[in-house]
Parts: structure tokens; C-alpha cells; sequence
């Protein structure tokens, strides 16, 4: 059996409150509720980030994250909605089976993310940018 929490839920082994489910993917309210509506959308095949995903698994999971979205806002008319998504532990992640956060949100409601921004010159941002062309063809890990 495997220890993926994730993995145990999509098998029903662990119960969780689905919200909508389809051949890639299972959306599920995550239990700490940062603000209510709070959902995570996970693929059901076992893939530790987004650095794994195959281009159907990718396609699928954006898809369902947007459905879910328009889901919530319907239904919480929140004043905005964060997606949250991490890969690794300096990211942020803490369940390693990969999943995307809907997060509604609201004025004040305490949720925050610093960003601090470097604001390199155009050089930079030119060799970041050929890097990151150069690379595009990566395989999934
Ligand atoms: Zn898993």
C-alpha cells in the first residue's frame, strides 16, 4: 500500500469530499479551509510536481482547475481567487503528489505571499529568457 496521501484518496482509501472528478483528475475541499470554498485539484495518477506531468495530464488538470473555479465563484462570489501551486519543499510543497490550491479570497482575509521582486536590467532578463527557450523541449522528470 502506498504511504502518497493523495494516492490513498484517489483509491477511496482515505474518504475526502469530492467536488468534481474526471479521468485525470479529482478535486477535492481541502481540509484546512484557508477561506470557505477552498479546493484542491490533484491528478489522479501519482506525479510528484509539475515537472512530471505529461502534456494530457497538464491539459487536464488546468482544465478541471478553471471548471472548478467558475464552480466556486458561483457558489462563494468570493471577491478573488488565488491558485496556488508549489513544487518542492522551498516552495512551499508538503504533500509531494501533484495538486493545484483554489483558494477564494476576500479583503483582509490574511492570506499573503511576499514577493520579493529584483528588478534585474533587460540584459538579464534577455539571458534568462534564451536559458529558458533553449530548454523547452525538457522531458517530464
Ligand atoms: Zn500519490
Amino acid at each position: 500500500m502506498t504511504d502518497c496521501v493523495f494516492c490513498r484518496i484517489v483509491a477511496g482509501q482515505i474518504p475526502a469530499t469530492v467536488v468534481h472528478e474526471d479521468e485525470h483528475t479529482l478535486a477535492f475541499m481541502d481540509i484546512g479551509q484557508v477561506n470557505p470554498g477552498h479546493v484542491l485539484v490533484a491528478l489522479k495518477a501519482h506525479a510528484e510536481s509539475l515537472f512530471a506531468l505529461e502534456e494530457a495530464q497538464a491539459a487536464a488538470v488546468f482544465r478541471a482547475a478553471a471548471r472548478v473555479a467558475r464552480g466556486i465563484r458561483a457558489a462563494f462570489e468570493p471577491q478573488g481567487l488565488s491558485v496556488y501551486q508549489a513544487n518542492g519543499k522551498p516552495a512551499g510543497q508538503t504533500v509531494f503528489h501533484f495538486h493545484i490550491h483554489l483558494v477564494p479570497r476576500h479583503d483582509g482575509d490574511g492570506m499573503n505571499l511576499t514577493w520579493p521582486v529584483k528588478n534585474p536590467p533587460r540584459e538579464k532578463l534577455e539571458d534568462y529568457a534564451a536559458r529558458i527557450r533553449a530548454r523547452l523541449g525538457a522531458a517530464p522528470l
